[in-house]
């Protein structure tokens, strides 16, 4: 009885839609011998699930026997897709989600993308997926969803890293040159081998545990950097892991940090050392984590570039003053109350994020904040130092006729090439006339000598453009530079007035700045 009623509710589930469905059935040789899934279990499953749902209908049986994952050809495979675009079936059928793609990416991509769009139901049995559930489930299948793509990535990771120690360990020896932090390198019965160095391994120990319980690549190094442990290289010069008395304590580099968290050495499955130093669950973890993070990254670089950016007015000329470093940019996205969102710029001496030594004074400044500074600075030197206006206005002037000569004579140059042609032009027609060429002679250069005329007008009008664009461009310019000068308040400040005026602004603690002026 209860079975009916449950029937009877999934398929108001469906609202009354019918699907055909394809089963599709993978068969790995090495794995499956070993689980005795034959492909007659995995149809049997299948069509345990189509018997309990009433709105399902059998259409076909995919099969494919392969050896791993990323080899085997898809016949079967090939053939359910093209029966999907056909509108044969609207429905797919699997035992699990592993049997279905090559990888987690391809998996992913047809359950979360391409069979959505073209309105494919999906099911996979025993991972108790079906993507035609309603409501409140929709949040609950996602979930299960992402966690057993979760699961395949870190397998898939396995898989990778797996093939590559294997390559190793049959070469023998250790080649690597410098061991490995954590690691130091011995001859054992005529092979060099490596051995676990407890202090330096407990701090790869530490830095696997803090990554994996959330703590990002810049927190980790403070807190090596806090336990005053040497970073490898210095390591390696003063063969002790924690830094001592009147020795210089020099922070850890990310990348160091991310070569530890990603070799697989310290699962300790090379055949130069069986020691491990974490665990393969540990290891897998942290990669598919790492993994996760780098996709996250680019997830919201994309994001990032199709937000407004403005321009970045600053760059180039832009330095700290406390150790000449070019500043850095940082950029922050706000959303205004029109509900427009905007990015900003704020810009900060890259040294001042070190924990060492060789930190520099903290500072940090905001475009806008910057902007302003730039123009009150620009204004008091232009109003108080005649002279240097003077100058500045003398250079423009020279600049702007350079300019204006070069144009002249790109279109001087124009009009004697058109002249010359069409001297040229009575000069053929001459010919003709005199009977040195024929007709059909004549007519076939005069349309060359057009085609090339027609040429140099246009090229003649591109100059024309250039120019005017250029003049107006100067007058912003001019109006802007006269603003500045005057102290008018209303003026914009753009790249092109900084690169004007402005060789260099160093940039101090507390909003200080100086500002080094074109000569
Ligand atoms: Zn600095």
């Amino acid at each position: 009885m209860a079975k009916t009623s449950r029937k009877r509710k999934e398929e108001q589930g469906t609202g009354g839609k019918r699907f055909l469905a394809g089963i599709y059935v993978r068969l790995s040789v090495e794995a499956d011998a070993r689980k005795n899934e034959s492909i007659d279990t995995q149809i049997a499953l299948a069509k345990e699930y189509i018997k309990e749902h009433k709105e399902i209908e059998l259409f076909d049986c995919y099969i494919d026997l392969g050896k791993t994952g990323t080899h085997f050809k898809r016949e079967g495979f090939e053939r359910m897709m093209e029966d999907v675009r056909k509108n044969r079936i609207d429905c797919i059928i699997v035992k699990d989600l592993s049997r279905f793609g090559r990888n987690h990416i391809e998996t992913g991509n047809y359950i979360q993308k391409i069979f959505p769009f073209m309105g494919v139901r999906f099911i996979a049995v025993s991972d108790g997926i079906d993507t035609y559930q309603m409501g409140e489930k929709t949040d609950e299948l996602t979930m299960n969803l992402k966690n057993l793509l979760n699961e395949m990535y870190a397998k898939d990771i396995a898989a990778k890293v797996k093939s590559s120690v294997q390559i190793r360990r049959e070469q023998g020896n250790y080649t690597g040159g410098i061991p490995p932090y954590g690691y130091i390198a011995k001859w054992k019965n005529g092979k060099k081998k490596l051995l676990i160095y407890k202090e330096a391994a407990k701090v790869v120990q530490d830095i696997y545990r803090m990554y994996l319980s959330g703590k990002g690549l810049k927190r980790i190094i403070e807190e090596l950097y806090i336990l005053k442990i040497h970073r490898p290289s210095t390591y390696r010069k003063t063969g002790h892991v924690f830094c001592r008395n009147g020795e210089l304590l020099e922070q850890w580099t990310s990348a160091t940090v991310k070569w530890i968290l990603t070799n697989s050495v310290y699962m300790g499955r090379d055949c130069y050392t069986q020691d491990a130093i974490v665990s393969e669950s540990i290891f897998f973890q942290t990669a598919a984590r790492l993994e996760n993070a780098a996709k996250r990254c680019c997830e919201q670089k994309e994001r990032f570039k199709k937000m407004p950016v403005r321009e970045d007015i600053f760059g180039g000329i832009l330095y700290c003053g406390d150790c000449g470093k070019r500043m850095g940019k940082a950029v922050s996205v706000k959303k205004l109350c029109s509900g427009e969102v905007v990015s900003n710029y704020s810009y900060y001496c890259p040294d001042s994020k070190r924990l060492d030594a060789l930190k520099c004074p903290s500072k940090s400044i905001g475009a806008s904040a910057l902007e302003k500074l730039v123009k009150n600075a620009l204004q008091r030197e232009f109003v108080l130092a005649g002279e240097h206006r003077k100058r500045l206005e003398e250079k423009r002037k020279r600049q702007t006729e350079d300019m204006e000569n070069k144009f002249r004579w790109e279109i001087t140059k124009c009009d004697r090439k058109l002249e010359n042609r069409k001297r040229q032009d009575s000069e053929e027609y001459l010919k003709y006339y005199m009977g040195e060429i024929s007709l059909q002679e004549y007519q076939k250069r005069k349309k060359e000598n057009r085609d090339w005329m027609d040429e140099i007008l246009e090229r003649k009008e591109s100059i024309k453009r250039q120019y005017h664009n250029m003049k107006r461009e100067a007058v912003a310019e001019e109006e802007a530079l006269k603003g500045i000068m005057e102290g008018r308040e209303a003026f914009v400040l753009t790249k092109e007035i900084l690169q004007i005026l402005i060789k260099r602004i160093a940039v101090y603690q507390n909003h200080q700045i100086k500002i080094d002026l074109e000569e």
